[in-house]
């Protein structure tokens, strides 16, 4: 009961939490988290028995296209593997695709997320002179649909350049007014440097007129030369708006000399730049011009993390011309990204799950994240008894609790046939 002699909504029981000896309670009334306890007392309105399990805060998904998911069946075929034909390959879709198409597509990814885990998205948009403003009210149309079980952001994205695609700076303005929350950007995917600083331009006015934060994609190549991150750091100087940048992506960075790299990455940090690393399309599609060695297409993860530098990870593709595979969870983007920037001690393993946690709130600036009182009780009770084990099983997610309410059950059992014991299959307990 909370003050007052009102009863909480829910009480969670015997609940594991990280870094706690013991099992607690959580209790949660009007969306909010309001008691963790050992024993929490007085009358609630529904319990649930946790029997054990973990909790976690909700996972967050900071970098996805919803616009384009599950388009791989109705695309020609990825010859190259490369982005630049992903990019190409789309435009077929891009042109016949409605609102309630798209909705429908990432309707299916979205519910896939929450089942996951997930309970806040930030979605880069297409706006071109292909698609026009299609593809934002779709996102839009299911983002409202689903509003009630995840936080959906929108960034509006330039995919085919601005300066080459003339139109669409006026038409990222009409996305703004419709409702985008973000500005996107893309400088690589202009033809010359010059171009790539007057997109950047571009995108830092149009945030500025809209009050609104900057995550745009840059150098998201594998060409050494690729300088976009520091014209995009230089451009958040000059218009004033430091802290409110994310830079996704940043794949050429491994391949800089160390000196440059270095000197980026301070001024990053000074300029409060974020980083959003999207380590499983980009393992899948860059480098695919090297010769052996192969790069990995991440930036430079580790020396990132040890600069005290933000770093989230997202999904960025679901089954389309980009990446094949994916199933908007983000447990299962951790691993990968575990895999791919080699983080493999247990305070690296840490950091790769505040990735798509805590570093992944802070990046998308989701208010009243975490596991204290008055928090927002957006949590997933996870079938582990530790994150590192919920990481390295992929544990099951057994409930997923959205503003207090369960939105998202699964239950999974193993049986062994012929066997006395029952011992439980991976993912199971
Ligand atoms: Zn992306």
């Amino acid at each position: 009961m909370i003050a007052g002699g009102t009863p909480f909504d829910v009480v969670v029981r015997n609940f594991r939490l990280e870094n706690r000896d013991g099992l607690a309670d959580i209790a949660m009334s009007s969306g909010l988290i309001a008691r963790v306890g050992d024993r929490v007392g007085g009358e609630c309105l529904a319990e649930l028995d946790a029997g054990g399990r973990l909790v976690s805060s909700a996972f967050v998904q900071p970098h996805i296209h919803l616009d384009k998911v599950g388009t791989l069946p109705l695309l020609g075929r990825n010859r190259s593997g490369t982005l630049a034909e992903a990019i190409d390959i789309l435009h077929v879709t891009k042109r016949s695709a409605s609102p309630d198409e798209i909705a429908a597509r990432a309707g299916v990814v979205i519910r896939q997320a929450i089942a996951s885990g997930t309970t806040a998205i930030r979605s880069h948009v297409d706006v071109d002179t292909i698609g026009g403003l299609v593809p934002l009210r779709g996102v839009v149309q299911a983002a409202r649909e689903y509003a009630d079980l995840c936080e959906i952001q929108t960034v509006i994205f330039p995919q085919e350049g601005i300066v080459r695609d003339p139109g669409t700076a006026d038409l990222m303005d009409a996305a703004m007014r419709e409702g985008g929350d973000l500005v996107g950007g893309m400088p690589h995917w202009e033809p010359d440097e010059q171009a790539a600083r007057e997109h950047i331009d571009i995108c830092l006015r149009l945030a500025q007129r809209y009050d609104a934060d900057v995550d745009m994609h840059v150098d998201e190549t594998d060409d050494p030369g690729s300088r976009t991150l520091a014209m995009l750091i230089d451009a958040t100087v000059r218009h004033g708006w430091q802290g409110r940048v994310t830079a996704g992506h940043c794949c050429a960075m491994a391949a800089w000399e160390d000196e440059y790299a270095a000197k980026v990455l301070a001024d990053a940090a000074a300029a409060g730049v974020r980083f959003v690393t999207n380590p499983a399309t980009n393992l899948l599609l860059q480098g695919r011009g090297d010769r052996e060695p192969r790069r990995r297409g991440l930036p430079r993860v580790k020396q990132m993390l040890a600069a005290g530098l933000p770093v989230a990870c997202g999904q960025d593709c679901v089954h389309d011309g980009f990446y094949p595979f994916g199933a908007a969870d983000q447990l299962q983007v951790a691993l990968i990204f575990c895999h791919a920037a080699q983080l493999s001690v247990p305070s690296e393993i840490d950091a790769a799950l505040s990735a798509i946690r805590h570093t992944a709130a802070r990046v998308m600036g989701v208010r009243g994240y975490g596991l204290e009182p008055g928090c927002t009780a957006d949590l997933v009770v996870l079938d582990a008894d530790s994150m590192h084990e919920a990481l390295r099983r992929q544990a099951a997610r057994r409930w997923v609790i959205r503003r207090g309410s369960v939105v998202a059950s699964t239950r999974t059992t193993t049986t062994f046939h012929g066997r006395d014991d029952d011992e439980p299959g991976p993912g199971t307990r």
